[in-house]
């Protein structure tokens, strides 16, 4: 029998997730010299960042259905996570009028919004993927384990710890860890995760009960050969009472294509009822009702209902949120107090649901790691 805590000595800090909050983690831990492996269920990293490009036509650019923005203004950790990377970024275009749509019959109303009115959002060439592709690219080649689904996570009475995976081709996979961070949504590892010994039952329900940010939602984006409204004088954004799109945005790439894209007002539930097809036709009418004939033609659409997505949401994100949630970081105690990290964006009081939370909370999990080594 083993000495207590001896079976951890030596092994990795395994990290659940390569979501930019896991993959951060791992540069973290790597810079300071602490071995780690990421795992990661899906084929690709990123979670939920997720750039695409419109299929046999490459060359319009990529296309972000995860997240677009961020705001270097007050978000100082990408900001400067961005700038050591030498990311490219430009300006969300925002120039012109913007419309809204209040019902089906009349025109969408006009108006030009003051300068500075509306907040300055960013955004990184190439997508958000960029920053993905950059931090995972700087970490030492076999970090990431795609298709390795992490199923439970045991700790024993010496203290060792060890994480039961699936692999993509069925085979089953047992790796030792000296901590466990859970870089993913924490209803995912509530739901998805067995853990033994159990997690205390109030640590479990705070897990269930913390909603997934955007996990509910869609993104739409249609694609253009050139942002044609710019020449109208309107800036790509507007609102509607109407739908199925209730937001939508200039998502053109920063040089040739033009892109829209629009988030829903339709409840994850009905669009789903209403299937693909039907639902995109109706983006594609409401489109060419706010911008005219020329949004019909779009040569792509690209779509992703984010609720549907496994690794993302479960069940009760389909209910839509009626207030941002209170976000925070989760402490696990009991016998797994200091060997089960929770991170994601969710963990951040602050920035909780954006991607500087998720990078933030990448920070406090691997500062609670150094602090544990040095104590
Ligand atoms: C449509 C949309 C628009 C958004 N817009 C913005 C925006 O403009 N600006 C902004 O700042 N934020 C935005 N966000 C939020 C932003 O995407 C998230 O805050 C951020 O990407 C979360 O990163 P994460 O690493 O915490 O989690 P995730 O990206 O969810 O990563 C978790 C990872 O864990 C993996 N995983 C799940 N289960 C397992 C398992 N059992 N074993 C192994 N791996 C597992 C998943 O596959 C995933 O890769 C948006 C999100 C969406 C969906």
């Amino acid at each position: 029998m083993k000495a207590k805590g001896v079976g951890s000595v030596g092994n990795p800090v395994i990290i659940v997730g390569a979501g930019l909050s896991g993959l951060y983690a791992a540069s973290l831990l790597t810079e300071r010299g602490i071995t780690c492996k990421v795992l990661e269920a899906r084929d690709r990293v990123g979670g939920r960042v997720l750039t695409a490009q419109a299929a046999g036509k490459e060359e319009l650019g990529q296309f972000d259905l995860g997240p677009t923005w961020f705001w270097p203004q007050y978000e100082k950790t990408i900001a400067r996570l961005i700038e050591s990377l030498k990311l490219e970024t430009f300006d969300q275009y925002a120039a012109g009028a913007m419309l809204s749509e209040r019902n089906e019959h009349g025109p969408p109303a006009r108006y030009v919004l003051p300068e500075g009115a509306a907040e300055k959002s960013m955004r990184i060439k190439g997508g958000v993927q960029s920053l993905i592709t950059a931090i995972e690219s700087a970490l030492p080649p076999g970090t990431v384990e795609l298709e390795t689904r992490a199923t439970a996570i045991r700790l024993d009475e010496t203290g060792a710890i060890t994480v039961e995976a699936s692999m993509g081709d069925g085979e089953r996979k047992e790796i030792p860890a000296s901590r466990v961070i859970l870089a993913l949504p924490p209803r995912i590892a509530a739901q998805h995760i067995e853990f033994s010994p159990a997690l205390p039952a109030d640590l479990m329900r705070e897990l269930a009960e913390t909603p997934t940010w955007m996990a509910g939602q869609a993104k739409v984006i249609a694609v253009y050969e050139r942002p044609f409204w710019r020449e109208s004088g309107l800036s790509g954004f507007a609102t509607s009472w109407v739908g199925p799109l209730q937001e939508i945005h200039d998502a053109s790439p920063s040089q040739g294509a033009g892109a829209l894209f629009g988030f829903f007002g339709m409840p994850a539930e009905m669009r789903r009822g209403m299937g693909e097809e039907q639902l995109l036709e109706l983006v594609t009418d409401q489109l060419t009702r706010i911008f005219g004939p020329a949004a019909k033609n779009a040569t792509a659409i690209l779509y992703k209902d984010w609720s549907s997505d496994a690794e993302t949401a479960v069940k009760a994100d389909s209910i839509p949120l009626r207030e941002f949630p209170a976000y925070g970081k989760l402490l696990a105690g009991g016998a797994w107090k200091k060997k089960l990290i929770f991170a994601g964006t969710e963990m951040s009081e602050q920035f909780g649901g954006h991607l500087e939370g998720a990078l933030q909370a990448a920070e406090q999990a691997v500062l609670e790691i150094q602090e544990e080594k040095r104590t």
